[in-house]
């Protein structure tokens, strides 16, 4: 249920409604609209409650809330959600770009690729230190190393730091050093995990799973929101279909189609989503006409030579004329590229 407080209902009122929402057992999430203030009340719903909410101080009305994804939709917050970590902001007028090497492999790698996006435009560095592998006899990623690497790579450009975290126990470790926790398509559906980022404070990236639909997305977001982590990116990855010509297919129809139920922000990562570094570009400028906050991209020194993924990055001229594309597109749709 919605509680829809009336205009100019005072702080105490509403903190009277927040504190009646939890008699009931439910969970009160307040959103401070620039209008009105408005109190999703999430949890097992009984018969009675909506009315004697709706008897409340200050209340206007209590309207129940359709979507299956509760504090991700637009019923509940109209007013798009902009995410900010540092030098990033993804969401409504502010087009991020994320940019880096798929795995962070040495200091020198990391901090030359975080030189040469930061004087192309990205607005965050990317990097894996702890990485999802298909095969374990794959590169598993520096670990803490990794992620010392990326904070040494913070100092030096003021980038902030995009990285996965794999595991529930290693949340703390990671939110220690990252920016934004970054949660693989492969661990969408790790309910626990999405649980322990959302009692976090760091922003969340969360990619779709390959093979999970925009409502399974939306309900995993749900779970880092619900946990009291409102600050949550959703991103396209890409998906397993039957075609071969790409790593996965790259619906770009998730952007608008997200944009009208959910006020998160909504980023794209054109790297994964095709596979091959000559596609990269083009589909990163798509993404852009199509409405995306935000752009991950993997960037590689040297991607002939790189631990992971190198057939998919761009290397440092592949990336400037990239954003160049990038920048004219987002002035045609009104999104703000610095
Ligand atoms: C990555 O960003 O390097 C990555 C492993 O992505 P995904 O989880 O989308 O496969
Ligand atoms: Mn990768």
């Amino acid at each position: 249920m919605i509680v829809v407080m009336k205009k100019g209902a005072t702080p105490e009122q509403i903190q009277h409604m927040i504190r009646r929402i939890e008699e009931f057992g439910l969970k009160a999430h307040p959103i401070f609209g620039t209008e009105r203030t408005v109190i999703a009340a999430i949890g097992e719903k009984r018969d009675d409650m909506r009315q004697s909410l709706e008897s409340g101080p200050g209340v206007a009305e209590v309207v129940p809330i359709l979507a299956p994804y509760k504090v991700a939709s637009r019923e509940v917050k109209a007013e798009p959600t902009v995410v900010r970590a540092g030098s990033l902001s993804v969401g409504n007028c502010y087009l991020g770009v994320i940019a880096g090497p798929c795995s962070i492999e040495n200091e020198e790698q990391t901090i030359a690729t975080a030189r040469a996006i930061k004087a192309a435009g990205a607005t965050a560095l990317r990097g894996g230190a702890f990485k999802p592998r298909t095969s374990p006899y794959s590169f598993q990623g520096l670990k803490e190393r990794g992620l010392e690497i990326l904070a040494a790579a913070r100092e030096e450009t003021g980038l902030a730091v995009v990285t996965e975290v794999l595991s529930e126990t290693d949340v703390t470790l990671v939110a220690r050093y990252a920016d934004v926790l970054q949660i693989g398509a492969r661990n969408m559906q790790n309910y626990r995990l999405l649980e322990k980022v959302g009692e976090t404070d760091k922003p969340v990236l969360l990619k779709r799973g390959p093979s999970a639909t925009l409502e399974e997305l939306l309900l995993a977001a749900e779970y880092i929101l619900n946990a009291g982590n409102k600050q949550v990116m959703l991103c396209e990855r890409g998906i397993r279909t039957f075609e071969t010509h790409t790593r996965f297919t790259l619906p770009l129809a998730t952007v608008p189609w997200l944009h009208e139920r959910t006020h998160l922000p909504v980023v794209v990562d054109p790297s994964h989503g095709t596979g091959h570094t000559p596609l990269v570009a083009r589909m990163a400028a798509a993404a852009v006409a199509s409405g995306a906050d935000g752009l991950i991209v993997e960037v590689h020194p040297d991607p002939e030579h790189a631990l992971s993924d190198g057939y998919q990055s761009l290397n440092f001229t592949q990336f400037e004329e990239m954003m160049t594309l990038c920048r004219k597109v987002a002035d045609a749709v009104g999104k703000l590229l610095p």
